[in-house]
């Protein structure tokens, strides 16, 4: 059903529509858009993409330790 609903409101939705993290240990935002060259993370690495055993270059928080940040 959800799947049905995504494909037939694909065309109406804003693309690329990237997103940003933030991490909640110490406030480093990770941007889809900008993705993190400097951690091989090229620019609109979409979040699912980065790796599981990626850390946040600030404190080393875990990907499980950002959550999503409304716009
Ligand atoms: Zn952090």
């Amino acid at each position: 059903m959800r799947f049905i609903l995504t494909e037939f409101l694909r065309p109406f939705m804003p693309a690329p529509e990237y997103r940003t993290y933030m991490c909640l240990i110490c406030g480093f935002i990770y941007d889809e858009a900008a993705g993190l060259p400097d951690e091989g993370l090229a620019p609109g690495t979409r979040w699912e993409d980065v790796p599981p055993n990626w850390t946040c270059p600030e404190c080393g928080a875990r990907k499980e330790d950002f959550e999503i940040m409304a716009i």
